[in-house]
């Protein structure tokens, strides 16, 4: 349910309303707008005893919310939201740029990563320290000796860091370490009580679509972060599986402008994954900005042949350069900047 406050109805008016939704069992989740004031309500599926809240003062009028995404879509939230993290807005007009090697592998390889990304024109910088592998015998990431390292890389540089998180337990490390993006990969995309757990901490959360998850029901599990007040959600778009093995994944570009009309919430896409081939991250990447995307994530490696994860679909500094300044093109074109 939607319940739109008349425009400029005084602040007692909006409070008694969330009051009363609270009262009857559901929880109210305001927007303060400059000129109006929207409350959605979430809870319990039955919502008839809502509907009395439109003789309240203030009131203009409630009407149910239609999908079963509530505070991810566009009908509780009507125009795009921006997610300000650490200063950097994405979904503003300029847009998302991070990368960064696929695991944190050495000081030295963070570091030097880095610079050259920053010196690209990225704002945050990615890595990997605990990696959801596919096989238990792969490379499993350094854990905290890595987040230390991506610290120390934002120390030096001012990028922003991502990393992912694949264990609720981890979470009090990722806080301490003032983690700016937490990730959660394809993997844990429906791992509902990782969601939850996230979602309670408050840290902004990166959260990328599963390999077979429609959208439908990735919103569905945006959803999950932002019951707890957690709005600082930004989706991902990473590729799903098909019957294609001509790439490593089919990047579903047809999700960008879906996703785009159906949630309010920022879209990056993630060329690397999504094709897992480097030579067709650049190309994608141009497309995923053109089909209306707020930025990408990139795989970045000085050395992709010995990269200890993901070297085929790593992108070389320089090669980084060249999509970044290939991708600002595409970014003026579509209104926007890099
Ligand atoms: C990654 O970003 O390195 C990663 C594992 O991503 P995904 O969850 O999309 O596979
Ligand atoms: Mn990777």
């Amino acid at each position: 349910m939607i319940v739109v406050m008349k425009p400029g109805c005084p602040r007692e008016f909006i409070d008694d309303v969330i009051k009363r939704i609270e009262d009857l069992g559901y929880h109210a989740h305001p927007i303060y707008g400059i000129e109006r004031t929207v409350i959605g309500c979430v809870g319990n599926e039955d919502k008839t005893p809502l509907q009395s809240l439109e003789n309240m003062p203030g009131v203009e009028n409630a009407f149910p919310i239609l999908k079963p995404y509530k505070l991810a879509g566009r009908e509780f939230h009507v125009e795009p939201s921006q997610v300000d993290i650490s200063g950097f807005k994405v979904g503003g007009e300029k847009l998302a740029l991070i990368a960064g090697p696929c695991s944190v592998e050495s000081r030295e390889q963070v570091l030097e990563i880095a610079d050259a990304v920053k010196a690209a024109g990225a704002q945050f910088l990615r890595g990997g320290a605990f990696k959801p592998r596919t096989s238990p015998y792969a490379f499993q990431g350094l854990g905290e000796k890595g987040l230390e390292m991506l610290v120390e890389a934002r120390d030096r540089t001012g990028l922003r860091i991502v990393t992912e998180i694949v264990n609720a337990e981890d979470l009090p490390g990722m806080v301490e370490a003032k983690v700016d993006l937490l990730q959660i990969g394809a993997r844990n995309c429906q791992n509902y009580a990782l969601l939850d757990a996230v979602g309670r901490s408050g840290l902004p959360v990166l959260l990328k679509r599963g390999i077979s998850t429609l959208i439908s029901e990735y919103l569905m599990a945006a959803e999950y972060i932002l019951q707890h007040e957690n709005y600082k959600v930004i989706l991902c778009e990473r590729g799903i599986r098909t019957f294609e093995t001509a790439t490593r994944f089919t990047l579903d570009l047809n999700a960008v402008p879906i996703i785009k009309q159906n949630s309010h919430l920022p879209l990056l896409v993630d060329p690397s994954h999504g094709t897992g081939q480097w030579r067709l991250v650049e190309p994608m990447a141009r497309a995923a900005i053109a089909a209306g995307a707020d930025g990408v994530i990139v795989e970045v490696h000085p050395n992709p042949k010995f990269a200890l994860s993901d070297g085929a679909q790593s992108l070389k500094p320089e090669k980084f350069e060249r999509l970044v300044s290939e991708v600002r093109k595409i970014a003026i074109a579509m209104g926007r900047s890099l």
